[in-house]
């Protein structure tokens, strides 16, 4: 598995297909040109380095449970796309596999 992420998404990769990028991730932050306090919910293009959106102030928030998506079409939270959950997923179903048999 190759994962170059150093950044924003650092031990973040695609359960599924092992992408390392873009995410589609929900954010939350102020909208430009609105008061301080008002937050919305924003589906990103997120990379390693961030994202562009014209819409959201420079202040944004996610989570674990952040709904996230892989461009393959993959959808979790952004706890799915932790690569250390990834792996013990796949070591939880090698033991399924063991005592199956
Ligand atoms: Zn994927």
């Amino acid at each position: 598995m190759r994962n170059e992420n150093q950044n924003i998404l650092f031990e973040m990769g695609c359960p599924e297909c092992f992408s390392s990028a873009p995410f589609l991730l929900e954010v939350r932050g102020s909208p430009r040109g609105v008061l301080e306090d008002t937050t919305i919910a924003r589906t990103v293009e997120m990379w390693d380095d961030g994202f562009d959106d014209q819409q959201l102030t420079g202040h944004t928030s996610w989570d674990e449970d952040s709904p996230c998506a892989c461009v393959c079409g993959y959808k979790g939270t952004a706890r799915d796309f932790r690569l250390v959950s990834a792996l013990e997923l796949l070591a939880r179903c090698a033991d399924q596999d063991e005592e199956q048999s």
